[in-house]
């Protein structure tokens, strides 16, 4: 059995009281917190072996290279990717999905009148590099309804499918509302028709096992922030042949084979699409992350979370005039208004009370446009959070409300 409170001593940052009150953190969907493990790697690498890689003949050189190989190994093996070559390193979810716009709108490959397929649910990481590609290559972006439970609509979703449809770029887990979206069944129907397929797996890194081959898909992003590693650091993994197939997008040190004036060559992958001295101590970090959460294991990560969302949604729902999103059965976040009461002034006073929690569209816009919202309260959760934490969640929020009504 699983017990949060165990895991306590692993996040020193959990340990501490905001005005004389324990720190509840719930606001795991923006950042998660980072285990001693991942704190220790990051130090061990500064501290140990902190040197350039790949070009080294000294040492440190070898080590550091061999570190940050590891890592991208280990990454390979967490995704089930065919080949750590499968595996970019990247700055984060943001950094991904941009790298794949970016060397598509270079291919060629998108010409006017195609189609881009996203979703009404997604973040904006995920729209606007789209509407910048559709900008630059005359494609047009199509959206995928949402449905009033949250939920993406499925008829809708088929008919928007055609022979024009390039690519569909869908979230596995909305960072808003925690709907999971049927990736797998949704990307089949995406290959019937010869599109391109990309997972953002920002929210769903921490929270599902990944298996990119069992997916079938072609792309799939995620940041290490947000499944317990540092920022700066995230991966876009993609097919090899796919990668192979597509230009670089950022020239620069490490993606060349060969540089002359007249003509340069650009390396295998993956890295030519890692331009410039690559986040090192990030990528050790990330395989410390990672490790840590099998160490865990995901079987058991699962349930104990959706357990704390399920009593949190069942311990708020008494609070008279309050609004849930998303489908019942959610993943990661609980997003939720109550009547007559501005998010912002709710979360602000739970702030207070030393919970946290995130307020606003949480980088949404055009999903609380569709819900005709400006945005929410968000408490949103991750393995070191327990049912106490859930306890002092519903305690906040009924004390707020008393206090704004
Ligand atoms: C956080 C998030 C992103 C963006 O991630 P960055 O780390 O800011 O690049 C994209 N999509 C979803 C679903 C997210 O939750």
């Amino acid at each position: 059995m699983f017990h949060p409170d165990s895991l306590i001593p692993d996040f020193p940052i959990l340990d501490q009281s905001i005005q004389g009150r324990p720190l509840i953190y719930l606001d795991n969907a923006a950042t998660t917190q980072k285990p001693m493990a991942v704190l220790l790697a990051s130090r061990y690498y500064y501290e140990a072996i902190n040197s350039n890689i790949h070009r080294g003949t000294h040492h440190l050189a070898r080590l550091a290279t061999e570190a940050f190989e590891n890592a991208r190994k280990t990454v390979a093996t967490h995704l089930n990717a065919a080949t750590p070559d499968e595996v970019v390193f990247t700055s984060g979810t943001t950094d991904g999905i941009n790298l794949v716009a970016n060397i598509l709108s270079l291919s060629g490959s998108i010409k006017p009148g195609d189609e881009i397929l996203i979703s009404t649910l997604e973040h904006h990481s995920n729209i606007v590099p789209w509407q910048m590609l559709c900008e630059r290559t005359g494609a047009l972006l199509k959206i995928i309804p949402c449905q009033d439970d949250g939920t993406l609509d499925p008829a809708a979703f088929l008919e928007l499918l055609t022979d024009r449809t390039k690519l569909l770029s869908l979230t596995w887990i909305s960072n808003s509302f925690g709907t999971v979206n049927p990736v797998a069944e949704m990307a089949a129907a995406a290959k019937k028709v010869g599109a391109l397929v990309l997972i953002d797996a920002a929210q769903a890194v921490a929270h599902l096992r990944i298996d990119v081959q069992a997916l079938g898909i072609d792309f799939l992003a995620f940041s290490g922030h947000k499944v317990y590693a540092p920022t700066g650091i995230g991966v876009l993994w993609g097919r090899a042949e796919i990668l192979d197939a597509l230009p670089p997008w950022r020239g620069g040190g490490e993606m060349i084979k060969e540089v002359t004036f007249r003509k340069t060559t650009y390396n295998d992958l993956p890295f030519k699409f890692e331009a410039g001295t690559p986040n090192i101590e990030g990528a050790i970090a990330l395989a410390a992350a990672l490790d840590f959460l099998n160490g865990i294991g995901l079987s058991a990560i699962q349930p104990h979370e959706k357990s704390l969302i399920r009593s949190a949604a069942e311990a708020l729902s008494s609070i008279p005039g309050i609004r849930f999103f998303g489908p019942t059965d959610r993943a990661g976040a609980l997003s939720f208004n109550v009547e007559g009461i501005h998010h912002y002034d709710l979360g602000t006073l739970m702030d207070q009370m030393a919970v946290a929690v995130r307020t606003g569209h949480h980088c949404c816009q055009p999903l609380m446009a569709r819900f005709g919202i400006t945005g929410t309260v968000r408490a949103s959760f991750a393995i070191y959070n327990s049912q106490s934490d859930v306890q002092a969640l519903a305690e906040a929020t009924e004390k707020a409300v008393s206090m704004l009504r």
